[in-house]
């Protein structure tokens, strides 16, 4: 995240804030010292301190919402860095949620002591530090996202999830050539919980490379039972959904392969699904961990094709096999001409890079037949079939019958 941080100077014997006043912005001091005046409710003011080089100062205000709770004034020349208001809520927004809920409830709670300390006049311009924690604790999101993590922590030790298969259809035969692993979860008390919610959640808390690992593992042995039931399809494969955080973990590739191995699968039977998203994040590690995977037979599909951060140099950069066109470009694809357009182009670009291009969402066979029109190699989508769990997956496998034909 960019971090627009103003420098400023002050001369000695400014002031650099006031007690009292609202506060927007904390400083950390880059070079020189300052000091910090308290005016006591009787009016006595009092030096609690100086600080120098590599000191924050005005920080309260920035977690909270309440006034300068001390002066501070220029003793040199001072530097300073400015950390809005915005700028640190817009970095606490994308932190962990404990850490933002502890960071305000510790704030409060050291507002309360000094106080108590009656350094603070008790005077109601602060919060009563009550109602500040209830506020914070009624801060649904943060509550929810710490709820799921921790019941998300459970599920996976209980193995409560589950992986869902939404077969991928060639267009010209009709026939299924593989599926997306989707991740399950039905909470006892909570219902369900939909993946577009508790993913990005695994992502702020780390859990992520657990789910992955997790996914992995059932999808890969789901394959093998899926193999074995149906006899040997050599052209199934299975598509998983990484995270960048996945490739950070410097035994990835080596997992992996064990995985496949233990599994008797073949890399050609194993996609990874990545986002642009996650491309951006770490290119250079991305780059190493896709290039190993690629070399070995490992193919990689890029999800979401068109949507964000779409830049065409990706696909030269990046070792992609398939491209998946995000379904915002399908929905519309009858009505628009300019989307269909759109959409042609994208599937000649991937036809003249060599890549497998396929569409997602495809809901009405109106929409199946425009991509069968603009040459799309493949299809997912509910019209053709939904995600349904493994036993169900084999028999559409053991019955299928194109709804095209
Ligand atoms: P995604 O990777 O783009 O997955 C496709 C989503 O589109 C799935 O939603 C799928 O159920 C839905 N879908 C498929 N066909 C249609 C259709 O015809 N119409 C509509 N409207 N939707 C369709 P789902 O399962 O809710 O997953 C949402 C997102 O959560 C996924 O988007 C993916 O980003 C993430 N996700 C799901 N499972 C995993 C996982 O195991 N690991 C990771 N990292 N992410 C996952
Ligand atoms: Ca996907
Ligand atoms: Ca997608």
């Amino acid at each position: 995240m960019s971090t627009k941080n103003t420098k400023l100077f002050f001369a000695a014997g400014e002031t650099i804030m006031q007690q009292g006043d609202e506060g927007t912005s904390a400083y950390i001091i880059e070079e020189g010292r300052v000091e910090i005046v308290l005016e006591r409710p009787d009016g006595r003011k009092v030096n609690v301190g100086t600080r120098g080089e590599g000191s924050i100062v005005g920080e309260m205000a920035i977690v909270d919402d309440s006034p300068r709770v001390a002066s501070v004034i220029a003793v040199e020349d001072c530097k300073m860095l400015e950390i809005t208001k915005e700028d640190f809520s817009k970095r606490l927004d994308s932190t962990d949620p404990i850490i933002q809920m502890i960071s305000q409830v510790i704030l409060t709670r050291y507002r309360d002591m000094l106080k108590r300390a009656k350094i603070l006049g008790a005077e109601q311009q602060y919060p009563p530090p009550e109602a500040l924690e209830k506020r914070i604790s009624h801060h649904s999101d943060a509550v929810e996202a710490v709820r799921i993590s921790n019941e998300l922590g459970k599920a996976l030790e209980n193995d409560d999830l589950e992986v869902h298969y939404q077969p991928l259809i060639d267009l010209k035969s009709g026939e299924i050539k593989g599926a997306e692993a989707l991740l399950r979860w039905t909470h006892d008390e909570l219902g369900f919980i939909s993946p577009g919610l508790f993913i990005p959640i695994a992502e702020t808390t780390g859990q992520i490379t657990d789910v992955t690992r997790w996914v992995l593992d059932k999808a890969s042995h789901g394959l093998e039972k899926i193999k074995a039931a149906m006899g040997v399809n050599e052209d199934l494969y299975i598509s998983i959904n990484f995270s960048s955080y996945d490739f950070a973990r410097t035994d990835f590739v080596e997992h992996l392969l064990k995985t496949i191995d233990e599994c008797h699968l073949n890399t050609s039977e194993i996609v990874l699904e990545i986002t642009e998203r996650v491309l951006i994040q770490q290119p250079d590690q991305a780059k190493i961990v896709l290039e190993a995977c690629h070399n070995r037979g490992i193919r990689i599909a890029l999800d979401d094709f068109g949507t964000g951060y779409s830049s065409l140099s990706y696909l030269h950069y990046f070792p992609i096999d398939i491209l998946k066109v995000d379904q915002s470009f399908v929905q519309n694809i009858e009505e628009d001409k300019r989307t269909f357009e759109l959409v042609k182009s994208i599937i000649g670009l991937g036809k003249n890079m060599e890549l497998e291009v396929i569409a997602e969402g495809v809901e009405t066979e109106a929409q199946a037949r425009k991509l069968i029109e603009a040459e799309c190699d493949s299809v997912q989508g509910y019209f053709f079939a939904k995600p349904m769990a493994e036993a169900d997956f084999i028999s559409t496998l053991e019955n299928w019958s194109s709804p095209l034909k």
